[in-house]
């Protein structure tokens, strides 16, 4: 099996292992254990029926020593304290991968009615577990993030945020959160994710708040798919994404603006693919996601959708990561994010 089939069976079938990092249903599209394979960052669904396991720090497929390195990522210090008034650290911003502060900014949604909701969203429900708090105060994540960079060594932070009722669809909040933040740590290079706010000079204000790079996360090029399974988002015409990407590579530059798209959707893969051409030729990095059945999601807990066959996961990744590095776009070159970090996708196993 080769080390990207490997990567891709784990990425969906996951892997048996107590994990002292996890998240439940945050930033980012899934439950995983936060581990290194071979040194990099991976996040992995932690599954009681996968046939991977860990025997001391070696990866085995039913028994057999695959001669891979799988560690996981220790707690880290911050979690362990609190602010003045008494929240702690980790209901703030939790460690992903290695060495990503991520946040969720907002942890409520305008379009979380069940008939509005992506299928595959769990944005409210680490809150109704007491897991975090609903509104994160710019302040608060300057304290935790210059701890987090003194005390476990974060290189780059990811702010992302439920969509608000403003115009701005949430941006405006976070281009607060980045200011205060990068007071606090200016070296430490910080990545927004958003809806694209309904006034594209928002762009700026978070470019100028000190944001590095930006994700604006469609999920799904095909309106059939988008309709389906994102019926509040999807009211956001694509002719509105394209327009933010476009604004968004010009003020944030090539290669420093992405979006998700999530394989197992329905979609067709070449039409994905050819999809995901286009967004590179913008100058926008696709970042290759598989669709992850996350309990507590309406596309589990309603629909028993399932994740994708690996063979198709496969097959888009290498066509996306090939185009990638054709157009010299590679997530690592990418200031900070999700395709900088790459522990969620496939893509930089697969060289993109
Ligand atoms: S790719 Fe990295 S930063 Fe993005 S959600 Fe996954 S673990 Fe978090």
């Amino acid at each position: 099996m080769t080390e990207i089939a490997t990567r891709v069976d784990l990425a969906l079938l996951g892997i048996r292992v107590e994990v002292p990092v996890r998240r439940r249903s945050g930033a980012g599209p899934s439950d995983d254990g936060h581990v290194l394979i071979g040194g990099a960052g991976a996040a992995i669904p932690l599954r009681w029926d996968s046939p991977y396991t860990l025997r001391g720090d070696r990866l085995l497929l039913e028994g057999t020593d695959l001669g891979v390195t799988v560690e996981p990522v220790r707690r880290p210090h911050f979690y362990d304290l609190s602010t003045a008034d008494g929240v702690s650290y980790e209901k703030i911003a939790r460690l992903h991968g290695k060495d990503v502060l991520a946040t969720t900014v907002v942890q409520t949604c305008i379009r979380y009615a069940e008939d509005q909701r992506c299928r595959f969203c769990a944005i409210e429900a680490s809150l109704e577990a007491g897991a975090t708090i609903a509104v994160k105060r710019p302040e608060q994540l300057a304290e935790v993030a210059a701890a987090a960079v003194r005390l476990d060594g974060v290189r780059q932070m990811v702010m992302t945020t439920g969509t608000s009722a403003g115009k701005d669809r949430g941006a405006r909040h976070l281009a607060r959160c980045v200011r205060a933040v990068k007071q606090a740590v200016p070296q430490l290079p910080i990545q927004v994710q958003c809806e694209p706010p309904g006034d594209p000079a928002v762009l700026s204000e978070l470019r100028d708040a000190g944001a590095d790079s930006i994700g604006i996360h469609v999920e799904s090029l095909d309106d059939r798919v988008r309709a389906r399974w994102m019926p509040g988002k999807s009211t956001v015409p694509l002719s509105e994404y394209r327009s933010a990407w476009r604004e968004a590579v010009r003020v944030f530059g090539r290669n420093q603006v992405s979006t998700y798209l999530l394989v197992g959707l329905g979609e067709d893969p070449d039409e994905l693919v050819s999809g995901a051409k286009e967004l590179i030729r913008m100058g926008v990095y696709p970042f290759i996601v598989p669709f992850r059945p996350l309990a507590g999601t309406l596309a589990v807990d309603v629909d028993g959708a399932l994740a994708p066959e690996p063979e198709r996961l496969e097959a888009v990744t290498r066509a996306v990561a090939a185009e990638l590095r054709r157009a010299g776009m590679l997530g690592v070159a990418q200031k900070a994010g999700c395709a900088a970090c790459g522990a969620c996708s496939v893509l930089q196993s697969a060289g993109g």
